[in-house]
């Protein structure tokens, strides 16, 4: 089988998915999908495809096993528009192909990011980099909004009067803000593409690239749901403990204390907390199949 056509996956393509308020990811083309993986995984054996359980059994073997270079074997490719602080953020995935508008050959849009009434939080106090979970008046939060909406308008009228005075559209630029929306073309392959979801659904991603993650998981899933489904069960729904927390997690086990101090007892209970949320709505999934031997080495 020389070419990978998923039907979810071709409903997908060319469908712009919209995130905030005024962007999107779209699916432009894709190579491969699970057949692609448990094909170039079984090369050395010269088999190809068996069953969807056999396949599915063995992309849960590679992925529980880190034999991550079969899954680099699907590509991705998407048209996204986001806003320019969010980029900032996803240009630090350095495993991706991308290419951006350019400011210096286009005219920006007018087009920047207005965050929901929502969104709009106060400092956390727990979290240097992050929002309170506490929204605030509806009458303060619009209050906030539209001054965002007012500095945006007064600095795109700036940026218009030096295009019209005749200035470099590269000079022009220089003053707009990191609300404003740019677009991208960006190819990535679907182990990458689950790195960069593993830290960008996380919540301690900022809300906004979280939605575009959100939009992205949404595309790799109808390219490869087995492998996606791999994903969710040993990467993204997992909850890692370290050496410490190990054994605080066997005295809990042993009836014990975990025996921590303040900060690690309070980093642990929050992975125990999440550790129950996981298994909480993990009730109904369905076992995981058993291995299929293969040669992790090969
Ligand atoms: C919640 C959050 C907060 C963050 N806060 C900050 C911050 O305050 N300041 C800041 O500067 N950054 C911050 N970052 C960015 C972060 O430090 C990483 O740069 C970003 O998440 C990309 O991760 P990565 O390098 O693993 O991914 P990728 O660049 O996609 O790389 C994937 C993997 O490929 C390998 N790799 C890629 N390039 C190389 C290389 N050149 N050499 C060796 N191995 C390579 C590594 O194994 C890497 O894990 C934050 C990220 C998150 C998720």
């Amino acid at each position: 089988m020389s070419h990978c056509q998923n039907p979810e996956a071709e409903a997908l393509l060319d469908q712009p998915i919209a995130v905030l308020d005024k962007g999107f990811v779209r699916l432009v083309d894709y190579m491969g999908g699970d057949a692609r993986i448990v094909q170039s995984a079984r090369v050395s054996y010269g088999e190809g495809t068996r069953t969807v359980r056999e396949d599915g059994a063995l992309i849960h073997y590679l992925m529980r096993n880190d034999h991550t270079s079969p899954f680099e074997q699907v590509l991705l490719t998407f048209h996204c528009k986001t806003p320019i602080f969010v980029a900032r953020q996803w240009v630090r995935h350095r495993t991706a192909r991308l290419n951006e508008i350019s400011g210096r050959y286009s005219v920006m849009r007018d087009e920047f990011y207005l965050p929901e009434r929502d969104q709009i939080r106060r400092q956390s106090k727990s979290n240097k980099q992050a929002r309170s979970d506490e929204t605030l008046p509806f009458e303060e939060a619009n209050r906030i909004v539209q001054n965002f909406e007012a500095e945006q308008k007064q600095v795109y009228a700036n940026y218009q009067q030096m295009l019209d005075a005749g200035l470099a559209r590269e000079l022009a630029r220089m003053n707009l803000p990191l609300s404003l929306y740019t677009e991208w073309y960006w190819n990535i392959d679907l182990n990458n593409l689950f790195h960069f979801l593993r830290l960008r659904l996380d919540d301690h991603a900022q809300y906004e690239i979280r939605e575009f993650a959100a939009a992205l998981a949404r595309c790799a899933k109808a390219v490869a749901p087995l492998a996606y489904d791999a994903f969710e069960e040993h990467i993204l729904h997992a909850v890692r403990f370290s050496r410490t927390e190990c054994a605080a997690l066997q005295n809990l086990l042993d009836g014990r204390e975990p025996g921590l101090d303040e900060r690690p007892a309070r980093i642990f209970n929050q992975k125990l907390a999440q550790l129950k949320k996981i298994a909480d709505a993990n009730k109904e999934a369905a076992p995981v199949e058993d291995p299929i031997p293969v040669n992790p080495n090969s």
